[in-house]
């Protein structure tokens, strides 16, 4: 993992977050609530330059291959591949 996900805002799921399966999250589970951020795990910056200390970091969300979330579009653009 590079860059793990950071939420501006969050919530705790109400209903269980099913995909065809898979298992998101749990009812309980604090989950993102908006676009999410890639914070660089190592620097702990983000890529677009969104203050890192006010997002709610996700240690167990991989930014990259999370593919449920929503993502902030000017940190897509500023992963590199
Ligand atoms: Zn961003």
């Amino acid at each position: 993992m590079q860059y793990k996900a950071g939420s501006e805002r969050t919530k705790y799921l109400e209903s269980k977050g099913m995909r065809p399966g898979r298992l998101v999250a749990a009812p309980g589970d604090r989950v993102p609530d908006g676009p999410s951020h890639a914070v660089d795990v190592t620097t702990g910056e983000t890529i677009c330059g969104f203050p890192a200390d006010e997002l709610y970091l996700f240690d167990s969300i991989d930014w990259e291959r999370a593919s449920l979330i929503e993502k902030c579009t000017d940190c897509g653009k500023g992963v590199k591949r």
